[in-house]
């Protein structure tokens, strides 16, 4: 049997003790959080603290770590692809030529 999410009770994804909905939505105001309030539950924080209590600021940093997880992945994706038409762009460049160009010189070369 599956867990419950601990915010609104719908079946909790796997390894999680919330429901994708409300892990997307409390990710959301963990990174555009609203001064005062628990970003996970939405109550009420006093002073200079971010969650209400050990139950959400578990929640949250949960959250915090599987985004950040996401996030780095994406980021190195991106890296990775941009580098490479950057090395594209750079060496069409140094020939003298259009991008376009020197991709079709190098499809065209082995003919
Ligand atoms: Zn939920
Ligand atoms: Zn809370």
């Amino acid at each position: 049997m599956s867990k419950a999410c601990v915010v609104c009770g719908a079946s909790a994804m796997p390894n999680s003790n919330l429901c994708e909905r409300c892990e997307n939505e409390i990710a959301r105001r963990i990174w555009n959080p609203i001064p005062g309030r628990c970003p996970v539950c939405g109550s009420r924080v006093r002073g200079r603290k971010k969650y209400c209590g050990q139950v959400c600021y578990h929640i949250g940093s949960n959250i915090r770590q599987k985004e950040a997880y996401y996030r780095q992945a994406k980021q190195q994706r991106k890296v990775h692809s941009g580098s490479r038409l950057d090395e594209h762009i750079r060496k069409s460049r140094e020939l003298g030529i259009s991008y376009g160009m020197y991709m079709a010189k190098l499809r065209g070369d082995s003919v």
